[in-house]
């Protein structure tokens, strides 16, 4: 997605240790229109699908799944919680366990049972690919509530890490809207 290479290109700051910062359009400040723009690209790519809800992770997913949602017919939007107490009831929620790639900590998602279940076709989205911890536990939860998927959307994946091929080799259809190649204090290469 051209403008969306342009956006990062123009206001992403690479940090050390692989992480792009996109606070100024996407993780902290959103750019609505663009946000929007991103939607619609989505569901040109899985515009054959019959998606009957959209999940992510909370935090930086929702905003991009929230206005996905309403190019595929307002279907609700799921998020799975980090979970971060004890007193839990796990019979009433699906669990996974990921592996946070920015926090470099293990963290436990869930997702109550009321809201997820064999009826639905979902599509995941998130805002990051890196190695594919997150979206990994998201197929983990569908699989445990017996949906179906139809695929996943990510803004930005990190071709240069594995999250990409662990995905694919899932034969979920993995629709990334800018894929870098390679990044480093000179600049910025996309696939
Ligand atoms: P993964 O689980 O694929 O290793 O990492 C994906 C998650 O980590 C995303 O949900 C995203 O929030 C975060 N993440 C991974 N890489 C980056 C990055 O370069 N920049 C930012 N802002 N977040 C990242």
């Amino acid at each position: 997605m051209q403008e969306l290479q342009e956006k990062i290109k123009k206001d992403g700051v690479v940090l050390g240790g692989n992480i792009l910062k996109v606070d100024s359009f996407l993780n902290h400040q959103i750019d609505i229109d663009l946000l929007n723009k991103i939607g619609q690209e989505f569901k040109n790519r899985f515009t054959n699908k019959h998606i009957t809800k959209i999940l992510t992770v909370e935090a930086s997913g929702i905003a991009v799944a929230a206005i996905s949602a309403q190019h595929f017919n307002n279907i609700p939007i799921l998020f799975a919680k980090k979970n971060k107490t004890k007193n839990i009831d796990q019979n009433s929620v699906y669990s996974s366990q990921a592996q946070s790639f920015t926090h470099g900590t293990t963290y436990e998602i869930i997702v109550s049972k009321a809201f997820l279940s064999k009826d639905d076709t979902v599509l995941l989205i998130d805002d990051f690919l890196a190695n594919g911890c997150a979206l990994e536990a998201l197929v983990d939860i569908c699989h445990k509530a017996q949906a179906n998927i139809a695929g996943a959307g990510i803004v930005i994946e990190k071709g240069f890490q594995e999250g990409g091929k662990r995905i694919r080799s899932k034969n979920i259809q993995l629709e990334s809207l800018a894929i870098i190649e390679k990044m480093d204090a000179n600049g910025i290469i996309f696939r």
